[in-house]
């Protein structure tokens, strides 16, 4: 009714004013210019100019609407969007926004929050006058249907509203910083929204709201913008790359939609909380010439609702259609971004019941028009680009906009035409996230209230918060049944009558959990239960997965990486539990009991650094045995604090969370200094990605550091004068022994400047700055970081760092080899306690699980400078031909047979014994008290999988994952898993955070020390 009412409509106008565009035969308007507004003739001209190839443009975008009141984007820009040449700060994209909204009521700008610098992030309305005059009574609308248990659920009720809400599609521009091109792009969009009279764009604009932030890397596009500046002043040259976006991390910050620990990703996701637009479309610039990744290729993240895949594919499918018909070569859906991590902004609304969308067109990282040549794999012709880009084509920003412009334009286009399914749609997928218990369950993630890591706890319940997940707790002792185990059948060959036999031995499995009042619940019948149920659930991709390239992380599961207890609970009897809303969540500290000493159990929480350096001149030391005291029992690592004031550690617990037990007397157990050791977090010219995580974490738990680079300490007199640990994060992709000492080629080019300037002022922010960035460690440097250990400095390296530490010589007794097949991608791994006496284990119990992303396979030798025992001929592992049968000794005819020497054994991670012959007159023997310790090693290769991806996880099984190599009076300590990693993996922050706290005391608890 209302189609065919709709559609005599267009036709009439049509009839009456003789447009150029015309009707579809099933209503929907076509895409083409009002002939009766006029078009700004200078403007459109120099947009024709500027586009390379007549292909490069479509009837959308080939002409700009004039307005007598409405200024272009050439008002700030001083020319048009997509100019060569121009690059707006975000500043000057606000400016316009601003300007737009002050002469045209279809324009509303919103501030959405700071970044970490300061800078304000913005979320641009569009939509007819009437529409935005009623925005918030639309908000309550979109609300209801968005938490349809304000319906109850009732769909005859959600179909009232979903007839007349208005639909939001959010926009978000310009998160990867060197892709230029979102901001002009979006400025022109908003101007033609605002402006633009022809029918396709009347439609968008009467029947929903565009809601547009055209800079979500605020801080990142400033520097960018300030590099682009600096290469136009110094044509011929080669310029900065981009080494800092924003102040912790540069491309992850598109990883951060799990953890949510950065200031976009929590702006973005308020704003879609606060909102509820429908599409949450985000805007790359990788891929020749629109690649609308929407559908993506499988494996599909495992927790979506099947009505979004098919909405992908709706949307994705349209939209590639549309611009294909508009003969604009290289717009392509599929390709082989996997749609498994949730970890990017757009799956936000993915996992929020909205609809996720990603473009990477072609950018040119920056305004230069340049010729650009392509990959046979980019220009090829496949089943999913059946319109391929060209091989080698000029492209101009201002074909990246037109693209940009034209895909969101279709795009809105068809989903405004489809507004009341998508409405309903968003209706239907947050009830069925409501209704989940019933259906494919969980009922509730619980987490214990006596969990001994109350405060990682907090961190994880923190996040769920962020994600916008309601948290209740137990106000009462609550017991659910765990659901029965499953009788594996015995595989071919296997006898089912020993199975049963073993059996008889076993506990039977508990069939109920009584969980404590306090214990901390996460409903699944409430709207946002996809991503709690995403984060806390276990993930497991297949070797045997026909996608081989995982686009990111396989594995997170959240429980594991934070290290603290997580049940999933299937027993809906959890829901009639008494329970009650959390809204501030905390963690009760302070000092209990009586006494002038006092002991912190160590859990291995994180937080226990932050007092270290809160009260830096309390006396705090760690028993390297267990005590008791009060009855109660204190394991080895507990820390001891004694001559402090009672009140001001009663103070700074309550703040962190920690619980002190006030003691009469200290225990008599041995104990060493728990010091404010000094740091340095060294980083490198390559890349400064990885070792952003390191810093954001030592800032939220309030570790001070300096931050220096390697060029800096190669010219540092006395390293050891001034710091008692050195930081080595990950480098990340380039970070070969190579690299890391020569750094970028000198010998030829000119140099490249990080510097503040009056032409770059916003290239240095918070972060470090140099004359040329080129210059890497050198072998000086090399030397010095040596000498720093062996005066008895800990220098900590993690994967290609402690690669490089064993590679450069820094270290001798362990080495680091890559693994050849194994594929182990961003995954959940299991790892063992070796040694719990050495401080770097303290408050960890013998199972940790870590992250690991291919880490360096670690091996421990007892000879300096090779790897095992040298060995010529194929391995003796059997008896030799001889008589008898196979356990029996052999015979030399001729003499009494003679046993063997039995060979000394060792275990994969441990360092194999020296036998006497190797011990003779051997001056690479390394002496027990100077091998490697190893604190942690990966777990066996059955039990090394816990989440995601583990191929040929054998290489690593086993192999050391932590290790502490002393080196003179120093210690060089190793990571092949990654302990800090995207805010995800506080269960292993107290790796580093112990090795810090006890650096000078790392050889405690060691049994051959003395030998
Ligand atoms: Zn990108």
């Amino acid at each position: 009714m209302a189609r065919a009412f709709r559609l005599k409509v267009v036709l009439s106008i049509f009839a009456g004013l003789g447009f150029v565009a015309g009707a579809l035969a099933d209503g929907e308007t076509q895409p083409g210019r009002d002939a009766k507004q006029p078009i700004d003739e200078a403007y459109t001209a120099k947009m024709k100019q500027y586009t390379t190839e007549s292909f490069f443009t479509s009837p959308l975008v080939d002409y700009l609407p004039a307005s007598k009141t409405v200024p272009t984007p050439e008002a700030v820009l001083g020319d048009v969007a997509g100019a060569p040449g121009i690059l707006p700060y975000a500043e000057d994209v606000y400016k316009y926004m601003r300007m737009l909204e002050k002469a045209s009521p279809r324009v509303k700008v919103l501030s959405i929050g700071t970044t970490e610098e300061g800078r304000e992030m913005i979320a641009v309305a569009l939509s007819s006058d009437a529409n935005l005059k009623k925005m918030e009574e639309n908000r309550a609308l979109l609300a209801k249907l968005a938490d349809p248990r304000a319906l109850k659920l009732n769909d005859a009720e959600a179909d009232k509203i979903v007839a007349q809400a208005i639909p939001i599609y959010y926009i978000t521009g310009t998160i990867h910083s060197p892709e230029t091109g979102a901001p002009t792009a979006l400025m022109e969009l908003a101007y033609r929204l605002a402006v633009d009279e022809s029918p396709y764009i009347k439609d968008i604009r009467d029947g929903m709201i565009t809601l547009i932030t055209p800079v979500v890397e605020v801080d990142g596009r400033d520097r960018m913008v300030d590099i682009y500046k600096w290469h136009l002043a110094h044509p011929g040259q080669n310029y900065p790359n981009l080494v800092y976006w924003g102040k912790y991390v540069a491309h992850d910050n598109n990883r951060d939609a799990m953890g949510v620990t950065l200031k976009l990703t929590e702006n973005v996701m308020n704003t879609y909380a606060k909102w509820n637009p429908q599409v949450l479309h985000d805007l790359h610039e990788s891929v020749p010439y629109l690649y609308d990744n929407t559908i993506g290729d499988g494996p599909y993240n495992a927790w979506i609702d099947p009505i979004l895949a098919d909405e992908w594919n709706l949307i994705s499918g349209r939209n590639v259609a549309d611009m294909t018909k508009f003969g604009m070569p290289g717009v392509f859906a599929h390709g082989d971004f996997d749609t498994w991590s949730p970890g990017y902004l757009m799956f936000i609304a993915a996992l929020h019941n909205g609809i996720s969308r990603l473009y990477e067109t072609f950018g040119n990282g920056g305004a230069d028009t340049l010729e650009r040549t392509l990959e046979p794999e980019e220009f090829a012709r496949t089943w999913y680009k059946q319109n391929p880009p060209l091989p080698k084509v000029r492209w101009s920003q201002r074909d990246n906009n037109n693209y940009e412009e034209t895909g969101l334009l279709v795009s809105l286009h068809y989903f405004n035409e489809n507004k009341r399914m998508f409405l309903k749609n968003f209706y239907l997928k947050a009830k069925r996230s409501v209704e989940k218990p019933k259906s494919e369950g969980p009922a509730a993630y619980v987490l214990p209230a006596d969990d001994p890591r109350a405060t990682v706890q907090l961190e994880l319940l923190k996040v769920m918060q962020k994600q916008h997940v309601e948290v209740s707790r137990l106000t009462s002792a609550t017991t659910i049944a765990l659901p029965a185990k499953k009788e594996k059948k015995p595989k071919a060959g296997e006898k089912k009558a020993e199975k049963k036999e073993e059996k008889k031995d076993e506990k039977p499995e508990p069939t109920t959990k009584t969980f404590p009042a306090g214990s901390y619940v996460i409903r699944t019948d409430q709207p946002y239960s996809r991503i709690a149920d995403a984060l806390l659930d276990y993930q497991y991709w297949s070797p045997e997965d026909p996608q081989k390239t995982p686009y990111d992380d396989t594995g997170w599961t959240f429980g594991e990486l934070y290290g603290v207890q997580v049940t999933r609970v299937t027993d809906a009897k959890i829901l009639e539990a008494p329970m009650e809303a959390v809204k501030e969540l905390s963690v009760a500290g302070g000092v209990k009991g009586e006494g002038t000493v006092f002991a912190i159990e160590n859990h291995a929480e994180p937080v226990l650094a932050s007092l270290r350096y809160k009260l830096k001149d309390v006396d705090m030391q760690a028993a390297e045995e267990e005590f008791e005291a009060g009855g109660k029992r204190f394991a080895a690592g507990t820390i001891v604090l004694k001559g402090t004031n009672r009140g001001q550690l009663d103070s700074a617990t309550k703040e962190l969370g920690l619980q002190p037990v006030a003691m009469a007397s200290a225990p008599t157990v041995k104990m060493h200094p728990l010091r404010t050791a000094r740091i340095l977090l060294l980083h490198t010219w390559l890349s400064t990605q990885t070792e952003g995580w390191w810093r954001l974490t030592l800032d939220k738990l309030g570790i001070p550091y300096d931050y220096a680079s390697t060029q800096t300490i190669a010219g540092t007199p006395d390293l050891r004068d001034k710091y008692d640990v050195i930081l080595f994060p990950p480098v990340g992709f380039a970070g070969s022994l190579n690299n890391i000492v020569n750094g970028l080629p000198t010998d030829w080019g000119n140099p490249l400047p990080w510097e503040k300037t009056e032409l770059t002022p916003n290239l240095v922010g918070k972060n470090d700055s140099t004359p040329d960035l080129r210059p890497g460690l050198s072998w000086a440097g090399v030397a010095k970081l040596q000498k720093f250990v062996k005066d008895g400095g800990v220098l900590l390296t993690v994967m290609d760092t402690a690669q490089f530490a064993s590679q450069a010589g820094i270290t001798t007794g362990v080495t680091s080899a890559n693994s050849d097949k194994m594929k182990i991608v961003g995954s959940v791994v299991g790892t063992r306690l070796v040694d719990g006496a050495s401080p770097i284990g303290y408050g960890y119990g013998e199972k940790v699980a870590a992250y690991c992303d291919n880490g360096p396979v670690f091996s421990l030798t007892s000879i300096a400078g090779s790897r095992r025992r040298r060995r010529l001929g194929p391995e003796m592992g059997e008896r030799p031909t001889g008589r008898g049968s196979k356990n029996d000794p052999d015979f030399a005819v001729g003499r009494a047979g003679v046993e063997a020497v039995e060979e000394p054994e060792s275990e994969v991670w441990e360092a194999p014994p020296v036998t006497d012959e190797q011990r003779r007159n051997n001056p690479r023997a390394i002496p027990p008290a100077m091998r490697a310790r190893v604190v942690l090693r990966y777990a066996d290769a059955k039990d090394l999988l816990i989440s995601g991806l583990a191929q040929g996880g054998g290489e690593i099984a086993q192999h050391p994952a932590v290790v502490d190599a002393p080196l003179g009076k120093g210690h060089v300590v190793m990571f092949s898993i990654n302990p800090v990693w995207r805010g995800e993996t506080q269960g292993t922050y107290s790796l580093v955070l112990n090795t810090v706290m006890n650096f000078d005391s790392l050889n405690a608890g060691r049994k051959d020390a003395e030998k």
